[in-house]
């Protein structure tokens, strides 16, 4: 049994890899990984190919991605030599567009994001006994309390870079030659679907862009107290 707060504390002051090491170690395989390849995912790609090469990467493919992000999940899959999951909705986006409207981002995210995203890694969070991912607190003020450890129900929520600046970030790409997403040089900071992101102006959250007509923050995979 894991003392969260104890154990997240002390992990305050580890580096990312041996967070993640930390988080290989004690729970192997029934550890579920899930990237977006977005804007600053390459960092912790890169340290699972490190810490956790032999573990699958997840990705969910919910049919309204960028083209971009594809070729860069792909570009980033064989640079690392990652295994890559991909999990989908059951409704391909032609049906789901059909039955909702093509305005239903706009009408309803949460019913557009619950479909096709949190329905489809339902299967895979409900087999996994912890699950890791890239949050990081300087994101959004949304994000600004996110711990290392934190307890989900009876999973453990695992933020290995969840201490790292857009510009430390920035600084591990450089220090190890990864490809930025193609979108970042366009100001997109975050990346999820096309119809619900949009480039940010200076100044704003890295995550201003996403579900930017509405007060929606978070797709609800991820869902970090408000501090
Ligand atoms: S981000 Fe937008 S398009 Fe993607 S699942 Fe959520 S509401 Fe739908």
């Amino acid at each position: 049994m894991i003392d969260l707060a104890v154990e997240s504390e002390r992990l305050e002051r580890a580096s990312p890899e041996e967070r993640l090491a930390f988080a290989v170690e004690r729970f192997g395989r029934d550890l579920l990984f899930t990237s977006s390849f977005g804007a600053q995912s390459a960092v912790l790609l890169h340290l699972w190919s490190v810490v956790a090469r032999a573990l699958p990467v997840t990705f969910i493919d919910t049919g309204f991605l960028f083209p971009e992000t594809i070729a860069y999940r792909d570009a980033l899959v064989g640079r690392l030599g990652l295994t890559l999951a991909i999990v989908r909705p059951d409704v391909a986006r032609a049906d789901f567009v059909a039955r909702y409207g093509d305005d239903i981002q706009q009408r309803d995210p949460d019913l557009c994001c619950g479909l096709n995203k949190v329905a489809p890694i339902a299967p895979l969070k409900a087999s996994a006994r912890a699950w890791v991912s890239g949050l990081r607190r300087d994101q959004s003020r949304t994000r600004s309390g996110v711990a290392i450890l934190e307890a989900d129900g009876a999973l453990v929520r695992v933020h290995p870079i969840a201490t790292l600046t857009r510009d430390d970030v920035a600084r591990y790409l450089a220090a190890h030659d990864l490809p930025e997403h193609p979108l970042v040089a366009r100001r997109y900071l975050s990346i999820g679907c096309a119809p619900c992101t949009r480039a940010v102006a200076e100044g704003e959250d890295e995550r201003a862009g996403r579900w930017a007509w509405s007060g929606k923050t978070e797709c609800g995979l991820h869902a970090p107290k408000a501090s």
